[in-house]
């Protein structure tokens, strides 16, 4: 930790990282990305700092959603625009059935590189480097696709900055008015057995509004438009490395490619690269936790990421399995408590739950996706911990990849829409649901 500094990590043992067959050419590629602007403020992660802070207390609630991984060919009006609006959708619905600010946080604007299980694939005898996300490679089978390319860095630095260009405006203008949720209808809500619901809480609010304002006890401003944060796992190491920046009248580095960047599961190990790297930045930083994970380990992470104890600084999203929560969970949550160090506890029940069907296809449940998430609210409740935040894999598109819901999708039905590369995502009305199915249990 003395000597941190943001390349040190590469004194370190690395997972997950891609091999370049040129060295030269990944490195003149970061020298360009050292000089181009960062993406985000240092003035926006302190701000979202503080909201996080709030949130461990239990004054306010992180909504973190977005795909697996975002494809560059997903950096388009229509993909990007209905993302903001499931989330927006979502955030509604927690608002009023939780009586708390939400945090909302998309999994955008660089959600481009993937940890994977094993480091090539082979099809039909011929071995080629595994898809790593399109940061990295390309997911077509040949050996052009699949050799690692720095150029994709400079495309996602590119397709990211599009993104929360895009993502800027739309929260600027009317697009995000609260006065105007109608702007954030989907295409086939019309259509969902979920529509009523919905519609009543947005009429509800509405007049909250309005009543407030009546009241004077609401500044326009805030309502006339809503936060948006942004959020990747923090993989690829060099090119995150490349976007972290010392700032004026700051002391200390920040990742500014993201507000709130997180460790996965598989590179959580506290001798290794990662936890170097994230050791040393000012962001709030989120670990996957699970399965695995000891006492002694996630306490050392509380000791690495967590030294000052800083509120709002370091998230916990765990993500157990329907199956494995109930003994998993509350061994993590005591450990966690013997430090004194606060955290925010963040449930992910997307990353326990998935499976492949007979036909091949990688899959989750509903059933047992909610079912993880009850399990880890009542688990929080009776530690007397505060559960401040949910973690979803979603889409805002009418995609068929988890089975279950109002719907009844089923293991047949995945074929008609099945578009995810990587995890299967909720779609736009099985992840309204699990917004509502949360305010059912830990709501009023
Ligand atoms: C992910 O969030 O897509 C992921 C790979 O998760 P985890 O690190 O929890 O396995
Ligand atoms: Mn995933």
């Amino acid at each position: 930790m003395n000597h941190w500094h943001p390349e040190s990590w590469q004194d370190k043992p690395a997972k997950q990282q891609a091999h370049y067959p040129s060295l030269e050419a990944l490195n003149e590629t970061l020298a360009q990305l050292a000089q181009l602007p960062p993406l985000v403020t240092s003035w926006e992660i302190e701000a979202l700092k503080e909201k996080l802070a709030a949130a461990a207390r239990g004054e306010a609630f992180l909504l973190q959603g977005g795909d697996c991984a975002e494809n560059f060919s997903d950096c388009n009006s229509q993909i990007v625009t209905n993302k903001l609006k499931i989330l927006l959708q979502m955030s509604l619905l927690l608002i009023h059935g939780l009586s708390k600010p939400v945090i909302r946080v998309g999994r955008i604007a660089g959600q481009f590189a993937k940890p994977r299980s094993a480091d090539t694939e082979t099809i039909n005898g011929v071995t080629l480097p595994s898809y790593r996300g399109d940061l990295v490679n390309g997911p077509e089978f040949t050996p052009e696709a699949r050799t690692p390319d720095p150029v994709r860095l400079l495309r996602g630095y590119g397709r990211a900055a599009m993104t929360l260009n895009f993502i800027r405006a739309l929260s600027d203008c009317g697009f995000a008015d609260l006065h105007h949720p109608e702007n954030w209808d989907l295409d086939f809500m019309s259509h969902s057995p979920l529509a009523k619901e919905y519609r009543q809480v947005v009429e509800e609010l509405s007049h909250s509004l309005k009543f407030m304002e009546t009241l004077g006890s609401a500044r326009n401003s805030d309502l006339n438009r809503v936060q948006f944060f942004t959020s990747h796992e923090g993989l690829h190491l060099h090119y995150e490395q490349s976007l972290t920046r010392q700032v004026p009248n700051r002391s200390g580095y920040y990742n500014l490619s993201t507000h709130l960047p997180w460790i996965g599961f598989r590179t959580a190990a506290t001798t290794d690269a990662h936890i170097e790297y994230f050791s040393g930045i000012q962001n709030p930083v989120g670990v996957k936790v699970g399965p695995g994970m000891s006492s002694q380990w996630i306490q050392e992470l509380v000791e690495r990421l967590n030294p000052h104890s800083e509120e709002g600084k370091l998230l916990f999203i765990h993500r157990f399995g329907v199956n494995n929560i109930a003994e998993g969970l509350p061994p993590l949550i005591q450990a966690v408590k013997r430090t004194g160090r606060p955290v925010l506890w963040v449930s992910d029940p997307m990353h326990g739950n998935t499976e492949s069907t007979q036909n091949g296809y990688k899959t989750r449940h509903f059933d047992n996706i909610l079912s993880e998430l009850e399990q880890a609210i009542e688990i929080h409740r009776s530690e007397g911990t505060i559960l401040g935040g949910v973690h979803f894999e979603l889409t805002g598109d009418d995609v068929t990849e988890c089975i279950g819901g109002a719907r009844g999708l089923d293991e047949a039905g995945l074929k008609r829409a099945y578009k995810t590369q990587v995890d299967p995502r909720l779609n736009y009305e099985q992840a309204l649901e699990m917004a509502l199915a949360i305010t059912h249990k830990m709501g009023r």
